[in-house]
This record gives C-alpha cells, sequence and structure tokens, in this order.
C-alpha cells in the first residue's frame, strides 16, 4: 500500500491531527542509507515527524531537521515539503543494539540523550525561521513533542514507530502528531491527554496494521474528526548531475585543475539518496571554461 498522511482537526477546529502512514518512505530511505536496526528507527522515527512537519507547510516552503545527539549514529538530517515529498541521512548508519527493557528497538542510546534538535524552516522569505532544543530523551517522539511545546509554544504529543524485520527491512512505519490549538477549553484538552495517554503504543498499532484513518480514532475516540486532506508520501531527493556540476564550478579553477590532473575526473555521492555522479575530464575542463567566462 502506498505512503500517505492525512490532516484532520476536531472539536471545532481547538485540535488539530496529522498521522501518517510510512512504511516505503522509511524502507526507502534504509535501504538508501544503508541502516541497521537501531539506526533505521532513529532514522525512521525522525524521518516519520519530519513528513509530517512538512504538510504543516503552504506552497513550495520547506523545513529541514536535525537531531544532533552525542550517540553513536551522529547527526540525523531530514527534509521535507509541503508536498509530502522527504528525504532524510544519518552520519553512522551501521548501529544495532540489543533491545531494551521494553522489548523495543534502544533509540535512545544510538541517538543519544545529549545535544540538540532544531528545525529549519524555508518560507521563502530571505530570513529563515529556526527554533532549536534541547534533547530531553533520545528517544525522538518525545523530543519533537518538547520542541512544539517549547520552541513554537504549541502544546502538542508526538507518536512515531519503525519496526524492522529479521532481515532488516522495514516491516511498518508510522506516526502521529496532535496539536492543541489557542483557545482550546481545558475539557478539551483533559480528553485528549487522557486519550493520548492511555491508547495503545503507535508500535503496536502499526504492527496492528492500522491506518493512519485508523490511528486518529484511536485517539479521538468516540469524537468525531474531519480529515481535510489526504496527501501521497515519498521519498524524494532533489539532487541531480546540473546541481554537482554547479557545486564543482563554484569550488574555483585551481580545485577543479587538481581534479583534472590528479585524478582525471570527479566524483560525487549525494549523502541523502547514495546517488552516485561521475564527472569526465572533458567535462571538468568544460566547467573551467564557464567558470572563466563568468
Ligand atoms: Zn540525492
Amino acid at each position: 500500500m502506498s505512503d500517505y498522511l492525512i490532516k484532520a482537526t476536531g472539536f471545532d477546529g481547538q485540535i488539530r491531527a496529522y498521522a501518517i502512514q510510512s512504511t516505503n518512505l522509511v524502507e526507502e530511505a534504509r535501504r538508501r542509507q544503508d541502516t541497521w536496526a537501531t539506526a533505521t528507527a532513529a532514522l525512521g522515527r525522525t524521518l516519520t515527524i519530519t513528513t509530517m512537519m512538512g504538510a504543516m507547510l503552504k506552497g513550495e516552503d520547506k523545513l529541514t531537521v536535525k537531531l544532533d545527539g552525542d550517540g553513536p549514529t551522529g547527526t540525523i538530517v531530514a527534509d521535507a515539503n509541503a508536498k509530502g515529498q522527504a528525504r532524510a541521512y544519518i552520519t553512522h548508519p551501521h548501529v544495532d543494539f540489543d533491545l531494551n527493557e521494553q522489548g523495543k528497538l534502544d533509540v535512545r542510546r544510538a541517538v543519544g540523550t545529549n545535544g540538540s534538535l532544531s528545525v529549519v524552516k524555508d518560507l521563502g522569505l530571505k530570513e529563515h525561521f529556526t527554533g532549536q532544543v534541547p534533547i530531553v530523551s533520545g528517544e525522538v517522539s518525545e523530543d519533537f513533542t518538547y520542541y512544539f511545546t517549547s520552541s513554537e509554544q504549541v502544546p502538542s504529543a508526538v507518536g512515531a514507530g519503525v519496526l524492522v524485520n529479521p532481515d532488516q527491512t522495514v516491516l511498518a512505519s508510522g506516526g502521529f502528531i496532535i496539536q492543541v490549538m489557542p483557545g482550546a477549553s481545558d475539557d478539551t484538552i483533559d480528553y485528549i491527554e487522557k486519550r493520548v495517554n492511555h491508547i495503545q503504543s503507535i508500535s503496536s498499532m502499526i504492527q496492528a496494521g492500522k491506518k493512519a484513518e485508523d490511528i486518529l480514532s484511536e485517539i479521538f475516540g468516540n469524537e468525531q474528526f474531519n480529515i481535510l486532506e489526504k496527501i501521497p508520501v515519498v521519498f524524494h531527493c532533489n539532487c541531480s548531475l546540473e546541481r554537482i556540476k554547479r557545486a564543482i564550478s563554484s569550488l574555483g579553477n585551481e580545485e577543479i585543475d587538481q581534479m583534472i590532473e590528479v585524478d582525471g575526473g570527479a566524483e560525487a555521492t549525494c549523502h541523502f539518496c547514495n546517488e552516485h555522479y561521475y564527472i569526465t575530464k572533458e567535462e571538468l575542463i568544460e566547467l573551467k571554461q564557464f567558470g572563466e567566462l563568468n
């Protein structure tokens, strides 16, 4: 089944909700980053939540999330836009630990418990919006919960789960973000808080094959919610040979000369999608001339 996310509201707009099914997206990221199980969960949770955050944007806006913990995975970076396109990168993919005491992938140990979570939103303006909070948990979802409440001042509940098969592929992945809008009544807040604290874990829900709509049904209980939009979700990287060439030509003629003379060409790999690019000697000479003309 294809991945998608839904945007919804409930309680007459007092609650805004997002839910996602991200199994294929996370599997694609896993395959391209070659992550091992615990790293897959850390990368997948970050990517899943970032993709929902992309759906909070409009038009051509996009955002980048950087989870920079002191654990063995190193920095995790995820990008998403308002069209459901997302990609992610992990510094050290080969991280796998025994399951934790709850029998779950030990994401906290992989990510670390010291460091920062930062969000940069490119809203097409000169200045980018940037928010940053310290890592409070290392389990990722709790760190985003803290980010929304502390940096954006929107009380939120965030959940994301990734289950990995014995052969390392992704069995299931999904998540939700529930946000309390300004002016929400105490009754509404109480109700949602209780529901979020008492529902089964997001991992159990996705293991049971629950869809994005089912996740919200669990959270809203007997209360109605209105689905505003359903957005298909895909792994998408905007790298290209042209971009790589532009980056090389900006290095300057001296460095390009070195590539021509020493290496007889250039090779580059995209950190996000792991696509390899080869630039021939002839192409490098062209880039150099292009640089000189400008
Ligand atoms: Zn790429």
